[in-house]
């Protein structure tokens, strides 16, 4: 089943895009600002994204750059800014296609079957597994082997590390990772990470205080080495 994410803060439209797009065989997740949009995405990959742009806590733009960061689905922006610069400002942000509000049905409908093919046929999708010297992270399953052994992580966890090995050899901000798993509002708890970031080390890595895979930059962020 193909995963909608649809980010839209009204909810008259809410409603009625789920609607149209259950009835369509998709299967729908819903936020209503851009904090709890990107924590769903991270959590759930969706398959394609619509996006409103103006919303309570972020700006659409942002909420683009953020996903950009580490997924590839399809994003169609769905919006009332309809300037040629706001479009252009979105493109080039990373978004796919561009909707103005309002909309009609059938040709948002239309646009979101042809961004889905396009992606399916660049053969553009998730890496499925991530495999290192010392474990194995199965994204579909959301799993993660050392040797014989399932290891368990927590939700946030899991988040955490999904979020690193979506730029392999990068080095990802504090502040990023702060806004991907926690929100927007956390960007300056940095302490959460270290406590994280340890619990991952000693979960995954053979030598925890010397890690190979889940790398510091001090002050900085992590980077994630296979
Ligand atoms: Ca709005």
């Amino acid at each position: 089943m193909t995963r909608v994410l649809v980010v839209e803060d009204n909810p008259q439209i809410i409603r009625a895009l789920a609607l149209n797009l259950k009835a369509r065989k998709y299967e729908v997740d819903t936020a209503l600002d851009g904090a709890t949009a990107l924590r769903l995405a991270a959590a759930a990959p969706p398959d394609v994204v619509l996006l409103d742009l103006g919303l309570p806590d972020m700006d659409g733009i942002d909420v683009i750059r953020a996903l950009r960061g580490w997924a590839r689905a399809p994003i169609l922006v769905v919006s009332a800014r309809h300037t040629s610069m706001e479009k252009v400002q979105a493109l080039d942000a990373g978004a796919d296609d561009y909707v103005t509000k309002p909309f009609s049905m059938d040709e948002l409908m239309a646009r979101l079957r042809a961004a889905v093919r396009r992606t399916e046929e660049a053969g553009v999708g998730e890496p499925v597994t991530v495999a290192t010297d010392d474990f194995t992270i199965d994204l579909l399953a959301k799993k993660v082997h050392r040797g014989d052994t399932d290891i368990r992580l927590t939700p946030t966890e899991w988040q955490l590390l999904e979020v690193l090995i979506r730029h392999p050899g990068r080095l990802v901000s504090q502040k990023q990772l702060l806004q991907e798993v926690w929100g927007p509002s956390y960007e300056t708890h940095t302490n959460y990470l270290r406590v994280y970031m340890a619990q991952l080390r000693r979960k995954l890595e053979t030598d925890p205080t010397h890690p190979r895979h889940l790398i510091t930059e001090p002050g900085m962020g992590y980077r994630f080495e296979k």
